[in-house]
C-alpha cells in the first residue's frame, strides 16, 4: 500500500545505531526539531541523523558525531503510551484491543483516509518521520500469528 504522506525513498541511506546496531532509517531536521523537547531542541547540531525504532534501546537520534537520547523525546515520555499512529492518536493497545474486538478496520480506514487526504502530520508528530501505515500492518501480521 502507498499512501500520500510517504516521501520515503528506498534509495535513503540506512545507518546501524550505536547502541543496538539495529538499521535505522534516516529523518529530517524537521522532525527531531519537533520531537525533542525543550530546552534541548534549542541545541541540535545540523547533521544527518537516523531515527532508532527500538524501544529498548535508549538512543533516538544519532548522526556520525551525536546521539540524542529517547529520554528528551516527547513520544518517549513516562506518561506517553506506545502509540502506533502519532497524528491520530492511536496507541498499540488500542489497535490491538480493536484486533481482537473486531473494529479494527474501521479504526484503519480512519487512518488510511487521512492520509490519503493529506490530513496527516507524519514528518512532525511520528519521531520516525514517517508514515504509520506499516506499522499497522506489522501488528496485523503479529496478531494474526499470535
Ligand atoms: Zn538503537
Amino acid at each position: 500500500m502507498s499512501c500520500a504522506c510517504c516521501h520515503t525513498s528506498p534509495k535513503q541511506r540506512r545507518m546501524n545505531c550505536p547502541a543496538c546496531g539495529q538499521v535505522c532509517l534516516p529523518v529530517s531536521m524537521q522532525t527531531m526539531r519537533h520531537q525533542v523537547q525543550a530546552p534541548d531542541n534549542r541545541h541540535i547540531v545540523d547533521g544527518d541523523y537516523a531515527f532508532c525504532a527500538n524501544r529498548d534501546c535508549s538512543v533516538g537520534y544519532f548522526s556520525v558525531s551525536a546521539t540524542i537520547p529517547k529520554a528528551i523525546l516527547r513520544a518517549f515520555q513516562p506518561a506517553q503510551p506506545a502509540m502506533l499512529c502519532h497524528c491520530f492518536d492511536i496507541s498499540e493497545a488500542a489497535y490491538r484491543a480493536a484486533l481482537a474486538g473486531g473494529t479494527a478496520a474501521a479504526m484503519k480506514a480512519f487512518v488510511v483516509q487521512q492520509t490519503q487526504a493529506k490530513q496527516c502530520a507524519c514528518e512532525a508528530r511520528n519521531p520516525a518521520g514517517r508514515c504509520c501505515l506499516a506499522a499497522f500492518k506489522q501488528m496485523e501480521k503479529a496478531f494474526s500469528t499470535a
